[in-house]
Protein backbone atom coordinates (compact mmCIF):
# COMPACT_ATOMS: atom_id res chain seq x y z
CA UNK A 1 0.00 0.00 0.00
CA UNK A 2 1.74 3.43 -0.33
CA UNK A 3 -0.19 7.13 0.02
CA UNK A 4 -0.84 10.30 -1.93
CA UNK A 5 2.14 12.13 -0.98
CA UNK A 6 4.38 8.67 -1.91
CA UNK A 7 2.94 8.20 -4.79
CA UNK A 8 2.69 12.34 -5.69
CA UNK A 9 6.65 12.41 -5.51
CA UNK A 10 7.31 9.89 -7.69
CA UNK A 11 8.21 9.70 -11.29
CA UNK A 12 5.29 7.35 -13.33
CA UNK A 13 8.16 6.29 -15.41
CA UNK A 14 10.81 4.81 -12.85
CA UNK A 15 11.73 1.64 -13.90
CA UNK A 16 10.36 2.08 -17.20
CA UNK A 17 12.29 0.60 -20.39
CA UNK A 18 10.36 3.45 -22.31
CA UNK A 19 8.81 1.87 -25.06
CA UNK A 20 7.82 4.92 -25.87
CA UNK A 21 11.10 6.08 -27.71
CA UNK A 22 11.76 3.31 -29.34
CA UNK A 23 8.76 2.79 -30.87
CA UNK A 24 6.28 5.09 -33.79
CA UNK A 25 2.47 4.04 -33.94
CA UNK A 26 0.77 5.24 -36.94
CA UNK A 27 -2.93 4.84 -37.81
CA UNK A 28 -4.04 2.46 -40.78
CA UNK A 29 -6.68 2.44 -42.90
CA UNK A 30 -8.43 -0.90 -41.39
CA UNK A 31 -8.17 -3.34 -44.38
CA UNK A 32 -11.58 -3.85 -46.40
CA UNK A 33 -10.79 -6.62 -49.07
CA UNK A 34 -8.36 -8.88 -49.72
CA UNK A 35 -5.55 -6.30 -50.88
CA UNK A 36 -5.79 -4.63 -47.86
CA UNK A 37 -5.23 -7.50 -46.24
CA UNK A 38 -2.56 -8.55 -48.87
CA UNK A 39 -0.55 -5.22 -48.06
CA UNK A 40 -0.77 -5.70 -44.13
CA UNK A 41 1.07 -9.01 -45.23
CA UNK A 42 3.65 -6.74 -47.28
CA UNK A 43 4.36 -4.42 -44.96
CA UNK A 44 5.46 -7.27 -42.59
CA UNK A 45 8.13 -8.50 -44.70
CA UNK A 46 10.17 -5.28 -43.75
CA UNK A 47 12.57 -5.81 -40.33
CA UNK A 48 10.95 -3.93 -37.62
CA UNK A 49 7.31 -3.64 -38.62
CA UNK A 50 4.21 -4.81 -36.58
CA UNK A 51 0.89 -4.30 -36.81
CA UNK A 52 -1.71 -3.42 -33.54
CA UNK A 53 -5.64 -3.80 -33.76
CA UNK A 54 -7.61 -2.32 -30.90
CA UNK A 55 -10.53 -3.48 -29.43
CA UNK A 56 -12.31 -1.30 -31.24
CA UNK A 57 -11.19 -2.24 -34.53
CA UNK A 58 -8.55 0.28 -35.47
CA UNK A 59 -5.64 -0.28 -37.46
CA UNK A 60 -2.00 0.89 -36.57
CA UNK A 61 0.91 0.53 -38.19
CA UNK A 62 4.33 -0.04 -35.63
CA UNK A 63 8.06 0.90 -36.64
CA UNK A 64 10.33 -0.51 -34.40
CA UNK A 65 13.29 2.24 -34.24
CA UNK A 66 14.72 4.33 -31.66
CA UNK A 67 14.04 7.81 -31.80
CA UNK A 68 17.36 9.53 -31.94
CA UNK A 69 17.07 11.66 -29.00
CA UNK A 70 17.13 8.52 -27.00
CA UNK A 71 20.18 7.87 -24.70
CA UNK A 72 19.54 4.26 -24.72
CA UNK A 73 22.81 3.86 -21.64
CA UNK A 74 20.37 5.56 -19.07
CA UNK A 75 17.27 5.08 -20.89
CA UNK A 76 16.20 8.68 -20.74
CA UNK A 77 15.40 11.52 -22.67
CA UNK A 78 18.19 13.54 -23.93
CA UNK A 79 16.22 16.69 -24.40
CA UNK A 80 14.11 16.27 -22.04
CA UNK A 81 12.54 20.05 -20.54
CA UNK A 82 14.15 21.46 -23.69
CA UNK A 83 13.17 23.48 -27.05
CA UNK A 84 14.12 20.37 -28.66
CA UNK A 85 11.64 18.21 -27.14
CA UNK A 86 8.58 17.74 -29.52
CA UNK A 87 5.64 18.72 -28.22
CA UNK A 88 4.14 15.51 -28.88
CA UNK A 89 6.30 13.89 -25.94
CA UNK A 90 5.75 16.90 -23.90
CA UNK A 91 2.47 17.16 -23.59
CA UNK A 92 2.24 13.08 -23.23
CA UNK A 93 0.44 11.75 -19.79
CA UNK A 94 3.03 9.04 -18.44
CA UNK A 95 -0.02 8.95 -15.84
CA UNK A 96 -2.08 7.34 -17.99
CA UNK A 97 0.68 5.67 -20.06
CA UNK A 98 -0.69 3.59 -23.11
CA UNK A 99 2.68 2.07 -24.30
CA UNK A 100 3.45 0.71 -20.58
CA UNK A 101 0.32 -0.64 -19.92
CA UNK A 102 0.66 -3.12 -23.43
CA UNK A 103 4.57 -3.52 -23.66
CA UNK A 104 5.94 -3.76 -20.39
CA UNK A 105 5.26 -6.69 -18.36
CA UNK A 106 2.86 -8.31 -20.30
CA UNK A 107 1.69 -11.34 -21.66
CA UNK A 108 -1.37 -10.30 -23.29
CA UNK A 109 -1.67 -6.91 -24.29
CA UNK A 110 -4.90 -5.53 -22.85
CA UNK A 111 -5.72 -2.67 -25.30
CA UNK A 112 -4.59 -4.40 -28.49
CA UNK A 113 -3.39 -7.63 -30.10
CA UNK A 114 -0.31 -8.06 -31.96
CA UNK A 115 0.39 -8.60 -35.55
CA UNK A 116 4.06 -10.30 -36.86
CA UNK A 117 4.06 -12.39 -39.86
CA UNK A 118 3.86 -15.40 -36.98
CA UNK A 119 0.80 -13.94 -35.79
CA UNK A 120 -0.55 -12.92 -39.14
CA UNK A 121 -0.51 -16.72 -40.69
CA UNK A 122 -2.77 -17.82 -37.81
CA UNK A 123 -5.10 -14.62 -37.92
CA UNK A 124 -5.34 -14.49 -41.65
CA UNK A 125 -7.09 -17.88 -42.09
CA UNK A 126 -9.98 -16.66 -39.53
CA UNK A 127 -11.13 -13.63 -41.95
CA UNK A 128 -13.72 -14.15 -44.04
CA UNK A 129 -14.45 -12.38 -47.69
CA UNK A 130 -17.52 -12.28 -50.18
CA UNK A 131 -16.72 -13.73 -53.95
CA UNK A 132 -16.12 -10.09 -54.66
CA UNK A 133 -13.13 -10.25 -52.07
CA UNK A 134 -14.51 -7.53 -49.91
CA UNK A 135 -14.45 -8.79 -45.97
CA UNK A 136 -17.07 -9.88 -44.05
CA UNK A 137 -15.92 -10.55 -40.88
CA UNK A 138 -12.68 -10.54 -38.75
CA UNK A 139 -11.98 -12.60 -36.12
CA UNK A 140 -13.20 -10.66 -32.77
CA UNK A 141 -10.92 -8.81 -30.20
CA UNK A 142 -11.30 -11.48 -27.59
CA UNK A 143 -10.71 -14.62 -30.37
CA UNK A 144 -7.85 -13.10 -32.31
CA UNK A 145 -6.34 -12.67 -28.20
CA UNK A 146 -7.06 -16.18 -27.73
CA UNK A 147 -5.65 -17.05 -31.21
CA UNK A 148 -2.39 -15.38 -31.07
CA UNK A 149 -1.73 -15.32 -27.08
CA UNK A 150 1.14 -18.61 -27.81
CA UNK A 151 2.96 -16.93 -30.65
CA UNK A 152 5.50 -15.44 -29.69
CA UNK A 153 6.26 -11.64 -30.68
CA UNK A 154 9.26 -9.22 -29.96
CA UNK A 155 10.09 -7.00 -28.72
CA UNK A 156 8.98 -7.29 -25.22
CA UNK A 157 9.97 -5.32 -21.82
CA UNK A 158 10.18 -5.75 -18.62
CA UNK A 159 10.50 -3.15 -15.54
CA UNK A 160 14.12 -2.53 -14.08
CA UNK A 161 13.87 -0.65 -11.09
CA UNK A 162 17.46 0.39 -11.14
CA UNK A 163 16.18 2.58 -14.31
CA UNK A 164 16.37 5.69 -12.24
CA UNK A 165 14.14 9.07 -13.20
CA UNK A 166 14.00 11.92 -10.68
CA UNK A 167 11.10 13.84 -11.12
CA UNK A 168 11.75 17.44 -12.36
CA UNK A 169 15.50 16.85 -13.54
CA UNK A 170 16.49 17.64 -16.62
CA UNK A 171 17.38 14.25 -18.03
CA UNK A 172 13.77 12.76 -16.60
CA UNK A 173 12.13 10.73 -19.36
CA UNK A 174 8.48 11.80 -19.63
CA UNK A 175 7.09 11.87 -22.86
S1 LIG B 1 5.93 7.50 -20.92
FE1 LIG B 1 7.01 6.72 -19.15
S2 LIG B 1 5.77 5.02 -18.43
FE2 LIG B 1 5.15 5.43 -20.53
S3 LIG B 1 6.40 4.04 -21.77
FE3 LIG B 1 7.43 6.02 -21.68
S4 LIG B 1 8.89 5.80 -19.99
FE4 LIG B 1 7.33 4.17 -19.79
S1 LIG C 1 10.78 11.64 -25.07
FE1 LIG C 1 12.69 12.25 -26.06
S2 LIG C 1 13.69 10.33 -26.59
FE2 LIG C 1 11.53 9.87 -26.21
S3 LIG C 1 10.55 9.96 -28.21
FE3 LIG C 1 10.36 12.00 -27.26
S4 LIG C 1 12.15 13.15 -28.00
FE4 LIG C 1 12.52 11.00 -28.39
Amino acid sequence: MTNFTELAAKNPCEGCPAPCCQMQVLPWVPPKNLMGIDHILFCLQFPGTEFIVSEAGEFSIVKWAMCSLFNEKKCICSVHSTPKQPLTCVHFNPYQCWYKRNFVDVVTSPNIYRLNLERYAVWVKKIEFNDDHTITAFPSFQEAQELLKDIPIEPTFKKDNSLKKALNHEAVNVI
